[in-house]
């Protein structure tokens, strides 16, 4: 029996011809295809910058130190994430706190984010960076966010790791940083778009996507020449920071250039399986997340959650039984505080219930560019008999 697993790179003959290419040529890294990604990612967001990265965590992490994150500062994001989202305020030496979901949606709840921005106000503990993450690849209410973030006074990251392709309610991409200071992509296989690894920062903002850029390599400069420092000879440079070797190959961002332009097909796409799922799934005992109510979702993740009040089956024994009939489907997220290492510093089960009663309930099932009608009848076909042991698979 094929295995359907819940996501797969999508990989044309133009993708692999353009890694070719590269390997052909004289640099495998560092040199232009990175410049031209970047540049045909930072037209197609409409932004001012892009710094491509070894992947999304690099970015974020990036992101979060150009923004002047640093020990005794405080970083809050979801729980409902995968744990980068949240280790990028560490690495830099800070807090991290969360801030609890919208069941609807799985993203970060807008009136929670207001509770706790009151609370911390009259307690002086405001955040410096809020980093909401458009899970699934549904946008997060931007809108709303940017109006507390110019009330409150904090920088926004926008974890848009699950979000390449999607655009706001506006219309405009995701990554345009209208409504942020930087937004992060990752290009690992499972998500829109790939690069193998790899990931980017998109901003507005000059000063942090000249930070970002010399902190993913060393934190080195060769020219223009620091002020204040002569050059020695030709081989001169100047260690002007402490960074990190964060950088993207050649070969990684000829992909990358190549698969940007087939995004939008692989977003119709995506968007077509989903509104499949929805009217196939209609009558099962599952609940589907909002899609399309701050934008247009990217669909990375097709998320569904088990409604106990209509059928005896757990999330486990479903996820069990999918499994055996070679459906990979997976769940999307524990949430991060009630990860070993977060409780160590504190946290506790039940500090962030939606998230929690989420995790109880929800599995992601297959969704990928190349999935056929048959392979998605198939799933469907395997739930229905799972949730009505009463009728039999087609
Ligand atoms: C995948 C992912 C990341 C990390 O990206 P990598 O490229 O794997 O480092 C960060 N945040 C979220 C929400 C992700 O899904």
């Amino acid at each position: 029996m094929e295995t359907i697993p819940y996501s797969r790179q999508s990989l044309s003959d133009d993708d692999i011809q353009a890694v070719v290419d590269v390997l052909r040529s004289d640099y495998i890294t560092q040199g232009p295809a990175i410049g031209r990604f970047e540049e045909t990612m930072r037209r197609h967001c409409g932004t001012g910058h892009a710094v491509a990265m070894a992947n999304g965590t690099a970015a974020l992490h990036l992101a979060a130190l150009a923004l002047g994150l640093a020990r005794g500062g405080r970083l809050w994001t979801s729980p409902n994430s995968f744990v980068a989202s949240a280790n990028c305020g560490l690495y830099c030496g800070a807090t991290v706190d969360f801030v609890d979901i919208d069941p609807a949606d799985g993203n970060m709840a807008m009136e929670s984010l207001e509770e706790k921005l009151v609370r911390a106000e009259r307690e002086g503990a405001l955040p410096d960076v809020v980093v909401p993450v458009h899970f699934a690849g549904e946008p997060c209410d931007m809108a709303r966010l940017d109006e507390l973030r110019h009330r409150y006074g904090f920088k926004v990251i926008e974890d848009a790791a699950h979000a390449c392709g999607a655009s706001y309610a506006d219309g405009r991409p995701v990554g345009c940083g209208a409504h942020s200071d930087i937004t992060t992509f990752s290009f690992h296989p499972v998500k829109t778009m790939t690069t193998a690894e790899g990931g980017m920062a998109l901003t507005n903002d000059a000063a942090a996507a000249e930070r970002m850029a010399t902190l993913r390599t060393h934190g080195i400069l060769r020219e223009p020449v620091p002020a204040g420092e002569r050059p020695d000879g030709p081989w001169s440079y100047w260690m002007v920071d402490l960074g990190f070797n964060y950088r993207m190959t050649d070969l990684q961002a000829a992909l990358g250039a190549s698969q940007l332009s087939r995004l939008t097909r692989f977003i119709d796409r995506r968007n077509a399986i989903a509104d499949r799922y929805d009217r196939l799934l209609a009558d099962l005992p599952l609940r589907r997340l909002r899609r399309g109510h701050s934008g247009r979702s990217a669909v990375h993740l097709y998320v569904v959650r088990v409604d106990p009040a209509r059928t005896a089956r757990t999330r486990a024994e479903i996820v069990q039984a999918l499994h055996a009939q070679g459906i990979r489907v997976q769940v999307h997220y524990i949430p991060i505080h009630t990860q070993p290492f977060y409780r160590q510093l504190g946290f506790r089960p039940g500090a962030f219930p939606e998230a929690e009663r989420h995790y109880e309930t929800a599995f992601s099932l297959p969704v990928f560019f190349d999935m056929t009608d048959d392979q998605q009848d198939r799933v469907v076909a395997a739930l229905r008999g799972i949730l009505e042991p009463g009728s039999r698979p087609e």
